[in-house]
């Protein structure tokens, strides 16, 4: 796994990006405050019938069931579950769909309560990527997100991860909250710098409705978030983890030469994957589908016999060829338009020509050969530029 060769771990956008499958597992100890994730807190009675009816989901999964080149665990916090579980949904996963041998196969996982043992264990079971949530290693940002863990528990548990033999650690983490001074910001990264994970996504906190956190601003007992602060921040990210050989290849994501999230890369190259579990998206040759939202409606539909999907919609070629400007752009690499036009075909690029010239002639993108990308300039207006080409 380590060589830079493979797919989708180099960060640039695949105009054949493999087939990737998504579990969801919606179970938490507590709910940070910031959180609008599909995931549920003192529902620990129910993880067991939970796995059951995901196991079986997969298994009667009737799509196209290519060989899965990644396979992402992310919930929630699915290491709440025994390593057992984790490994018998894992086992339907290739049982149903089959996992390259070189697929990349995370698991999203919470500092607190994880040791080496249970990542020996998730080596065991085929996992081969783990992804942390450490938000910040400054306490009192850590408590202002409402997260458990302390920044000792998150750089232990990166060192146990590694020291059981997770070669790939991936360490999320969270900036510009209203508790984070600008030393704060540099002290996180300089611990994540230490920790040497060979990989770092680095999100600005955003305030989504009905969230503990979007009623504490909207009363005003906490200020609302500063995007030209936010910006900065950005910068410093790109400072400090560039300086230690951290290569940004999307507009949140660093990671050393060949260690991108193929999976995620996956999904930014508008690829195909499979959805399983409450609430799970899914998309497959131009159907986007999603699963039913809470856990024991999922179970139910299992339980009937009856699909777990909750509803669905076919994309034309037209909203297709959108959706992949929109999702490509934010790679660094930008996307290949000769890929993408023997991909939807040359209607769709033609009728975006205009928008592409006009924001190439303000310098807001630039093309590299056949590729065309936001230049690094306007990284922080991406979203402004991607709603333009969806
Ligand atoms: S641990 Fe992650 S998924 Fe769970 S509540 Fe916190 S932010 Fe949400």
């Amino acid at each position: 796994m380590s060589s830079v060769a493979v797919a989708g771990r180099t960060g640039e956008w695949l105009e054949s990006p493999g087939f990737g499958v998504y579990v969801h597992i919606p179970f938490c100890t507590h709910r940070c405050h910031y959180c609008d994730f599909n995931t549920y807190s003192g529902m620990e009675d129910q993880y067991e019938v939970y796995v059951e009816a995901l196991v079986a989901d997969i298994l009667r999964w009737e799509g196209p069931a290519p060989m899965a080149s990644s396979v992402f665990f992310g919930g929630g916090t699915p290491t709440l579950l025994p390593v057992g579980s984790l490994a018998r949904i894992l086992t339907a996963v290739r049982d149903r769909f089959g996992c390259a041998p070189d697929a990349e196969i995370t698991i999203e996982a919470n500092p607190e309560g994880t040791g080496e043992k249970v990542f020996a264990g998730l080596l065991d079971a085929g996992f081969n990527r783990v992804s942390f949530g450490v938000q910040s290693l400054v306490p009192s940002v850590l408590t202002g997100l409402g997260r458990m863990h302390s920044p000792a528990t998150a750089l232990r548990a990166i060192a146990a991860a590694r020291a059981a033999g997770f070669d790939d650690v991936n360490a999320d983490l969270i900036y510009g909250s209203p508790w984070e001074s600008t030393s704060d910001w540099r002290v996180s990264l300089e611990g994540i710098v230490e920790a040497e994970p060979n990989h770092v996504s680095a999100y600005a906190l955003t305030i989504e409705e009905g969230t503990p956190l979007a009623t504490l601003v909207a009363t005003g007992r906490v200020p609302d978030v500063d995007p030209d602060l936010q910006a900065d921040r950005h910068g410093t990210a790109e400072e400090l983890l560039g300086a230690a050989g951290l290569e940004r290849y999307e507009i949140s994501n660093w990671a050393r030469p060949g260690r991108a999230c193929r999976h995620n890369v996956l999904y930014w190259s508008a690829g195909d994957y499979a959805g399983f579990g409450a609430g799970a998206h899914g998309h497959v040759a131009g159907r986007r589908s999603w699963r039913r939202r809470l856990p024991r409606d999922f179970v139910a539909g299992v339980d009937a016999g009856t699909s777990t999907e909750a509803g669905a919609e076919v994309l034309d070629a037209d909203a297709r060829c959108g959706e992949a400007f929109m999702l490509g752009l934010r790679l660094a690499s930008g996307l290949d338009l000769a890929g993408m036009g023997r991909r939807y075909g040359a209607e769709p690029l033609a009728t975006r020509m205009p928008v592409v010239q006009e924001l190439t002639s303000r310098g807001l993108m630039e093309w590299e050969g056949s590729c065309l990308r936001i230049a690094p300039s306007a990284t922080m207006v991406a979203g402004d530029i991607c709603a333009r080409l969806l």
